[in-house]
């Protein structure tokens, strides 16, 4: 989905995850923000005007293009929802690409997930890029007896060991920039097993899709069968009905020809009847003669 919205900042490291809940739907805001915290979020380049980044949703990889231009925020995502003005990954890569820009001292707040992430950027920052280190003796030691049982804390998977208390300077920053790197490797981890959970769980997916794609091969096999059968029978039907149909053309031919045979012997019967009148008549008329013949003697 694309989107456009007026924006007043000139560069995009400007957009404080304050700044981004207000242009953002609660629920967007939220979605986003647990993107962010699962390490789903993959800045792929970035720049003052510009971010392109990756999000590994709930259903899939999105990717996302932000832009500012001409007084707008241009965005561009891969995925289909609706949400305005901005969908949750477009939003969970602005917060993704803000914390990118802080300083790292400030993640040390963020790792402790006790602020909230629109926390300023702690001052402290200076010390890890001044060029003159102020680290005591004391100091190392303390880190270096430190570093041991962290290493073995990180190989193993447990929590950090305490770190020692140490004034602002070099070696906290150190220890600092370790338990950052601790943090986000656990994010990782945490990431990688949530994408193997949800792997699984396609996994398992597809295979009912497979079995029910089976059965429904099955059955439109048998239902073809059936119809074949059917088919058979159908032609047996209209073979016996052919043949049933020319028997009863015979047998109307048959009844008309007894039909007219009848009428003929009604016909003559009816001669005969005219015959046997006359002849009747006649004998009469002889019996008639005969009797005058004989008065007549
Ligand atoms: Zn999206």
């Amino acid at each position: 989905m694309r989107h456009k919205i007026a924006c007043s900042a000139d560069r995009l490291g400007l957009l404080d995850p304050h700044m981004i809940e207000s242009i953002a739907t609660p629920n967007a805001y939220h979605m986003g923000r647990q993107y962010v915290a699962e390490n789903r979020v993959r800045i792929v380049e970035a720049d003052d005007i510009q971010i392109s980044a990756a999000v590994i949703g709930h259903s899939g990889l999105y990717e996302q293009t932000i832009r500012l231009k001409d007084g707008h925020l241009l965005s561009k995502c891969s995925c289909t929802l609706s949400e305005e003005p901005m969908c949750r990954h477009c939003i969970a890569a602005l917060l993704e690409y803000h914390r990118w820009t802080q300083p790292r001292q400030s993640q040390k707040a963020k790792a402790s997930r006790s602020s909230s992430e629109d926390a300023a950027p702690a001052p402290a920052s200076s010390s890890t890029s001044s060029p003159v280190p102020n680290v005591t003796l004391s100091e190392v030691l303390q880190f270096v007896a430190w570093l041991e049982p962290a290493f073995k804390a990180i190989e193993s998977g447990s929590d950090l060991p305490s770190p020692p208390q140490l004034p602002p300077g070099a070696v906290a920053s150190w220890i600092t920039n370790i338990t950052n790197l601790e943090v986000r490797q656990r994010e990782n981890q945490q990431a990688l097993q949530n994408l193997q959970a949800e792997m699984r769980d396609r996994d398992a997916y597809l295979d009912r899709l497979s079995q029910q794609l089976q059965v429904s091969i099955a059955e439109a096999k048998a239902a073809q069968l059936a119809i074949q059968t059917l088919q058979r029978d159908v032609a047996r039907y209209q073979e016996i009905l052919g043949r049933a149909s020319g028997l009863i053309k015979d047998i109307i031919g048959q009844e008309a020809q007894i039909r007219s045979t009848a009428h003929e012997l009604l016909e003559k019967t009816s001669h005969l009847d005219s015959l046997t009148t006359s002849f009747h008549e006649l004998t009469d008329l002889l019996h008639l003669s005969l009797n005058q013949a004989n008065a007549s003697k």
